[in-house]
């Protein structure tokens, strides 16, 4: 099966009223768990990274080994997505070395980590879904200030989305999918309680998807932070403060108010990086990292199944026809 675009997979979403889980991956092995959990649960699924966030000297590298490993599941729908392009020239980067879907966060300024203004934030969203027509690949955008720490920089504010700009964002732009701030967080540091409806705006969720019927929403910072995960990093020499994260609750009613794609990063990084300390702690002689990553990885694509029950989107593999080749530059426009 081809690269799927994610207006392809996300308009089946809609269709058929589940949300699809946007799997962030900084190395090989995780690919791997991304992949085998959809496989196993018979999910279309979005793989996605952040340029720089591998431990690869470059993107290039990193990316052709993630597609290649991609290659490897042609029965499972997979959109390669780039996650927070901070600027058009990564997001043609990313283009072009084959992902089918990129996101420009143009509502940071790549440099200050300030917001921009609306009007910046348009012309670097218009310049690079130009660019994305005419490969077939698809794009987010961000309106508002998702707070927290996305790739090491912590930056403003939480920012919340206003509906009427989203309209005209989305009128202006016509990206395939808008990523909106209602009140989440990136990182393993979320809310210092369980969020109720004060911290997290679901209402916004149902006003926008109103406005904006067409466009894609997408919620960011949705990892859970599960607290055994946390107790295990902990007892294994590492020091994670308690916080709480998105409740899995709600993850699945913001399906049934108009959200189709829900990043999650962190969770399942918390379950790869518990079972590593754990392998390695249990075998102090141990110099090989690999069955340290093995059981990090087959950690990370138990709780990546669990969460695609949630989402709705296991089983929905069955939405798609097979095809025949794989490469996004070979759709048709
Ligand atoms: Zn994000």
């Amino acid at each position: 099966m081809p690269l799927c675009t994610l207006r392809e997979v996300l308009d089946h979403a809609r269709a058929g009223g589940y949300g699809v889980g946007a799997f962030n991956v900084t190395d090989a092995e995780q690919v791997e768990a991304v992949l085998e959990a959809a496989r196993r649960t018979g999910s279309p699924v979005i793989v996605q990274t952040i340029s720089g966030a591998s431990a690869f000297a470059s993107d290039e590298l990193y990316w052709d080994l993630l597609l290649r490993t991609v290659d490897h599941y042609d029965d499972v729908p997979v959109v390669v997505h780039l996650d927070h392009g901070p600027d058009a020239q990564t997001c043609f980067r990313a283009i072009d070395a084959g992902f089918s879907s990129v996101m420009i966060d143009g509502s940071l300024d790549p440099v200050t980590h300030q917001p921009t203004t609306f009007d910046a934030n348009i012309e670097v969203t218009r310049e690079v879904v130009a660019y994305a027509r005419r490969h077939g690949v698809s794009v987010e955008g961000e309106l508002g200030t998702i707070g927290g720490s996305k790739d090491g920089a912590t930056h403003a504010e939480i920012v919340l989305a206003d509906p009427e700009e989203a309209a005209e964002f989305v009128a202006r732009t016509d990206v395939d999918a808008l990523a909106v701030a209602i009140g989440t967080s990136h990182g393993a540091y979320k809310f210092t309680s369980p969020p109720d409806s004060s911290v997290l705006h679901m209402d916004l969720i149902e006003e926008i998807a109103r406005l904006i019927p067409t466009t894609h929403l997408v919620m960011h910072g949705s990892s859970s932070l599960p607290a055994d995960l946390r107790e295990i990093i902990n007892a294994h020499g590492g020091g994670l403060p308690e916080s709480w994260g998105v409740p899995e609750v709600e993850k699945a009613r913001s399906t049934q108010l108009g959200v189709t794609k829900i990043n999650q990063g962190m969770d399942s990084h918390m379950a790869y990086a518990a079972a590593m300390r754990t392998t390695m702690a249990g075998d102090p002689l141990a110099a090989d990292p690999a069955p340290a990553a093995r059981a990090g990885s087959a950690a990370m694509a138990d709780m990546i199944a669990e969460r695609m029950a949630v989402f709705g989107q296991a089983g929905r593999a069955r939405d798609y026809a097979p095809r025949v080749f794989r490469s996004p530059a070979a759709l048709p426009l």
